[in-house]
C-alpha cells in the first residue's frame, strides 16, 4: 500500500491511491502502475493505516483532507467505493478532518453517485478533463467529450462540492494553441482548483508506441515551461488556484518515462519564467547604464534567480546590471527595483 502526506505545515492531503481498478478505459497516456507505484487496490484497512500514520506525524486534521487519487473513483465497484468511503467518513467524524477528496472521470458523474458521495462526507471532486478539444480527446482514447466535462462540472457545483479540474498539455494531436483553448474553457467552468499535467510518455502506453514509431514527439520540459507559466498566470489572474503543476516526481515515473515534459522541479521552472518576465517588465524603462537591486519575496529568491541562476544570466545578457535579493515584506510575484548608486556603470569597471 502506498500513500502520501503532502504539505504538513498548511493544507495537506492524505493521499490514498486507487489505481486503474474499475476503469473501463485505456487512455493513451495512462499507466496507473507507474503513476501510483502500486497495482493492488486500496482497502478499508489501507485508509485506516494511512490516516493513523499521518496522525503519528502530527498532521493537523482541520487542515487535512483524506484524498482518493489515481483512478476513476466513481467507476470502481460500488461495494469497494462505499467501503473506502465508510472508513474515510468514520475517520472524518472521529478526528474532524477538513474533508474527503476524490478524483474521477467526467462520464462517471450523475445525480445518484453525487448523492452517495455527499452522504459519506465527500467535499471535493476532481475531474480529469485533460482536454476540451473533442478531437484530442478522441485521439487519446479518453472515452468522453468536452461536453461531458461541462455537464459533470455543472452537476458537481449544483450539489455543493468543491470542483477541481485536471488538464494536460502536449497530448497526441494537440498543440499549445489547443491547450490554451482548454485552459480558457476550464476557466469558464469556474473550478475551485486546477491541476496542470504536461504529458509525460510512460512505458507500456499507447503514447509510447506512437513515440517509438516516430508518430508523436511531445514537447519536453524546457519547451513546455514558458507555456505552462503562461497558463499558471492566466488561472491565477482569474482567481483559480493551481494546486499542481507537473507530474509528481517519483522513482516509478523516472524509471518508466520515455519522453515528454518531466522535471522534478517543474513548477519552480515555470515560476522562474514568471519572475523573469515580471523583472524584465520592471526594468524595461530603466537606464541600462546604471546598476539596480531587484527585490523579490524572500521565500521565492531561488525561483526568481531561476534554475542554475538562468534569470540572472538572461538579464545580464540583455545588458542589465542587477542583483536579485530577497525581501521579507514582498509576497507572490511582487517585485521592487531600486537603483543602488548614481554612478554610471560605464564608469564603474568590474560591475
Ligand atoms: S480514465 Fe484514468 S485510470 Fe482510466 S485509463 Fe484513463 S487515465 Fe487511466
Amino acid at each position: 500500500m502506498r500513500f502520501g502526506i503532502d504539505g504538513i505545515m498548511k493544507h495537506a492531503n492524505i493521499s490514498i491511491f486507487v489505481p486503474h481498478k474499475g476503469c473501463p478505459n485505456n487512455c493513451s497516456f495512462c499507466n496507473q502502475k507507474a503513476i501510483s507505484g502500486q497495482t493492488v487496490p486500496a482497502t478499508e484497512k489501507d485508509v485506516f493505516a494511512a490516516v493513523n500514520t499521518a496522525l503519528a506525524y502530527n498532521c493537523d486534521p482541520k487542515n487535512t483532507e483524506i484524498a482518493f487519487f489515481g483512478g476513476s473513483f466513481t467507476a470502481i465497484e460500488r461495494e469497494q467505493m462505499v467501503s473506502l468511503l465508510t472508513a474515510a467518513k468514520c475517520l472524518l467524524d472521529k478526528y474532524g478532518f477538513e474533508g474527503i477528496r476524490v478524483s474521477t472521470r467526467p462520464d462517471f458523474i450523475d445525480d445518484e453517485v453525487l448523492s452517495v458521495l455527499k452522504k459519506y462526507g465527500v467535499t471535493s471532486i476532481e475531474l480529469g478533463a485533460q482536454s476540451m478539444d473533442d478531437e484530442v480527446l478522441r485521439l487519446n482514447t479518453r472515452g468522453h467529450t468536452a461536453e461531458d466535462v461541462r455537464r459533470a462540472s455543472g452537476l458537481i457545483k449544483k450539489h455543493g462540492f468543491s470542483l477541481g479540474l485536471q488538464m494536460m498539455t502536449g497530448l497526441y494531436g494537440s498543440d499549445f494553441e489547443k491547450d490554451y483553448f482548454t485552459a480558457r474553457e476550464i476557466i469558464a467552468l469556474r473550478p475551485d482548483t486546477v491541476r496542470i499535467y504536461p504529458t509525460v510518455v510512460l512505458k507500456n502506453t499507447y503514447l509510447a508506441t506512437l513515440f517509438e514509431k516516430g508518430e508523436y514527439l511531445p514537447p519536453n520540459a524546457e519547451e513546455t515551461a514558458p507555456f505552462a507559466a503562461r497558463l499558471l498566470t492566466e488561472f491565477q489572474n482569474d482567481g483559480i488556484k493551481v494546486i499542481k503543476l507537473g507530474l509528481h516526481s517519483s522513482e516509478a515515473v523516472e524509471s518508466d518515462m520515455v519522453a515528454g515534459a518531466y522535471h522534478p522541479a517543474f513548477r519552480e521552472m515555470c515560476e522562474g519564467y514568471i519572475f523573469l518576465e515580471k523583472i524584465e517588465e520592471k526594468l524595461k524603462l530603466k537606464d541600462k547604464k546604471r546598476q539596480y537591486t531587484v527585490f523579490v519575496p524572500k521565500k521565492s529568491l531561488s525561483k526568481a534567480k531561476g534554475l542554475n541562476k538562468r534569470n540572472e544570466k538572461a538579464l545580464k545578457n540583455q545588458g542589465y546590471y542587477c542583483k536579485i535579493k530577497g525581501n521579507e515584506f514582498l509576497d507572490g510575484f511582487e517585485i521592487e527595483v531600486e537603483e543602488i548608486n548614481d554612478i554610471k556603470v560605464a564608469y564603474n569597471a568590474g560591475l
